[in-house]
């Protein structure tokens, strides 16, 4: 009998994201923080017989999410997860991968990432490959750098590529506040802007080092030291190719955020609150601005993948 496994992963801001200079093969190193967020990718996986992946996609319900640029075929990154999983185990049965997509697409916050992740977990599942976590880890890892911490969640440091991934220690949960652009950055159109910036000397290269701040603001719990340690070194150029997210930053601001930056590679904005109620007043604040497409709340740590049971 078919059954459908459904899983979530989180979308992921990043508190601190440190970028050196790329290597021969053109990677950047990164020290980074990554915090999860309660806004969640959902991936149902349906087994078929005939060996076929089949991918559709739906957006969650009152999301802020475009879908119209997300890939129905083998470049998708859910389908590619399908794919790797069933080749390392041996699986000839197909799958029908429906994605409900909660995160902004190209903003950012790792929805592709998000959705590989829950895919490895709900076909493992549904597949019943008798796959470890520690097994879908090293599968994560050949998807793309951020999918080990969508597997992961809670909060991270990430070194490497960002899939060398440490706990993190923390106390409390943080309120952030979403302005997301409906127009996407690519992430490699931010870093190629960033080489461009190293080259010509308007941005140092960074310590890649772990910002000590970060980690004495995240275990405190205290939203006001966070806000004011938070950094990005791809805001920067993010901000060369969308200035507009310069004028969300003031007026995060103006609205009292503890702290506010560029998430990823953008051009999604976050904003750090001092409580779930400031969060909610900061984001009427900025819907009324009318610099973001739209705003939303959402809150960290959240957890890593999990199944969904009915
Ligand atoms: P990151 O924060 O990891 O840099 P992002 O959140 O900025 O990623 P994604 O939403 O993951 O960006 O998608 C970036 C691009 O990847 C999309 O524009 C799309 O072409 C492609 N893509 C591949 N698979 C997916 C997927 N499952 N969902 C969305 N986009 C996907």
């Amino acid at each position: 009998m078919t059954r459908t496994v459904r899983a979530k992963a989180p979308a992921k801001v990043n508190l601190q994201l440190a970028v050196g200079a790329p290597e021969p093969d053109g990677y950047h190193p990164l020290v980074t923080v990554f915090q999860a967020l309660d806004l969640w990718e959902t991936v149902e996986a349906t087994p078929r017989t005939d060996g076929q992946i089949r991918l559709t996609v739906d957006v969650a319900a009152g999301a802020p999410v475009d879908a119209s640029g997300v890939p129905l075929d083998g470049t998708n990154l859910a389908w590619r997860a399908a794919e790797l999983l069933a080749r390392t185990f041996g699986i000839t049965d197909g799958v029908d991968l429906h994605l409900i997509k909660g995160v902004p697409v190209a903003g950012g916050m790792a929805g592709g990432s998000a959705d590989a992740a829950a895919a490895l977990v709900a076909c493992a599942e549904a597949w019943d490959t008798g796959a470890t976590r520690g097994e879908l880890l090293t599968l994560a890892r050949r998807l793309g750098a951020d999918v080990p911490f969508s597997l992961h969640g809670h909060t991270a440091v990430g070194l490497g590529r960002g899939d060398d991934l440490m706990p993190a220690m923390t106390h409390g949960e943080f309120h952030w506040v979403l302005a997301t652009q409906r127009d996407g950055l690519s992430t490699p159109s931010v870093f190629a802007e960033y080489d461009r910036r190293i080259e010509a000397r308007e941005q140092a290269r960074s310590e890649l080092e772990i910002d000590r701040e970060v980690m004495t603001a995240l275990m405190a719990g205290d939203p006001v030291a966070l806000g004011s340690a938070l950094t990005n070194d791809l805001e920067g150029p993010a901000l060369a190719l969308m200035p507009r997210l310069g004028e969300l930053l003031d007026a995060a601001d103006a609205a009292e955020a503890c702290g506010a930056i560029v998430s990823g590679s953008g051009p999604t904005v976050a904003a750090l609150a001092r409580s779930r109620q400031h969060a909610l007043a900061m984001a009427a604040h900025l819907r009324a601005s009318r610099l973001a497409d739209a705003v939303v709340t959402a809150s960290g740590p959240a957890s890593g993948t999990v199944l969904i049971q009915d």
